[in-house]
């Protein structure tokens, strides 16, 4: 099938590792050009020449923290003078801190906000306008299970990415008018560094081992595994795609069917 964006640009955040680096490959298999940012510059670079070998083009990189304004301004600037105004916008950005809500204190909260929302709004913000000239338009933001089901521990990932999926479909109402498409997708749990160090951190508190933790958890999954972020890639790569034009507003989940709820 072609996925009609051999000719667009892209900026996904969060790209030197995990589900941004996967779906930075997908996109590069698709033909798209693209910039992609992160905050350990080392793995950046490292990832941007892995994705310059595999689409033979340039790929634009900077080091960036997205929770702070200055740099996403900085990122802004940098995206526009490699390629101009990207057509699809993938945000992404590293896990919030882990707490129960009763104990997350006020500047927590914050941090969580700056890094999931305001990274979000900030580079809708500067995106937004030169999609709505050009009538077309594709934004996804990664979000996680946690906005359909509160996982425990999780406080700040529940509430704030509860936040940012109901300020994704206020703008979807908002813009689908001029082509522009605005998804969310939810991982469940998708093998990557984060998911291992996460695991391996409740079979410490579960006073299991991490085989049994494991072999347990994955009971709570009909597909009996974890997914593969090339799984989860393909999702992102088909809701940027000129295919998926008539869907937006919506929260996909790429659980292995683990949510229990029917939608
Ligand atoms: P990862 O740890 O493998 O990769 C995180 C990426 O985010 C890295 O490229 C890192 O440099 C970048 N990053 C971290 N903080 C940043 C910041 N402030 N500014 C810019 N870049 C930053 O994580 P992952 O598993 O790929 O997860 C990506 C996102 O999806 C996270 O928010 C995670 O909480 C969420 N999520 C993942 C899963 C999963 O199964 N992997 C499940 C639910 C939610």
């Amino acid at each position: 099938m072609d996925l009609g964006i051999s000719n667009k640009k892209a900026l996904v955040c969060a790209a030197s590792k995990g589900l941004g680096k996967a779906i930075a490959m997908e996109l590069a298999q698709e033909g798209a050009q693209l910039f992609i940012c992160a905050r350990d510059s080392k793995a950046l670079q490292e990832a941007a020449q892995e994705l310059e070998k595999l689409s033979k083009q340039k790929i634009g990189y900077l080091a960036c923290d997205l929770s702070k304004a200055d740099d996403r301004q900085n990122l802004v600037s940098s995206v526009n003078s490699f390629f101009g105004m990207p057509d699809i916008l993938v945000h992404n950005v590293g896990g919030p801190k882990t707490s129960l809500a009763k104990d997350t204190n006020l500047s927590d909260w914050q941090e969580g906000f700056d890094k999931l929302f305001q990274s979000v709004a900030g580079l809708n913000q500067a995106f937004l306008p030169a999609m709505i000239d050009k009538k077309w338009g594709r934004i996804i933001i990664v979000t996680s299970t946690s906005v359909l089901e509160p996982i425990a521990g999780l406080s700040i990932s529940n509430a704030i990415r509860s936040a940012v999926t109901a300020m994704a479909k206020t703008l979807s109402d908002e813009v689908a008018q001029f082509n522009i498409t605005i998804n969310c997708l939810a991982p469940g749990m998708i093998h990557t560094n984060r998911t291992g160090e996460l695991l391996d951190s409740r079979a410490k508190t579960s006073n299991l081992s991490k085989e049994q933790y494991m072999e347990d958890y994955l009971k709570s999954i009909p597909m009996r595994r974890l997914g593969e972020p090339k799984e989860f890639a393909a999702a992102a790569c088909f809701l940027a795609s000129e295919k998926a034009s008539y869907i937006t507003g919506s929260t996909l989940c790429i659980d292995g069917g683990k949510r229990r709820s029917t939608y």
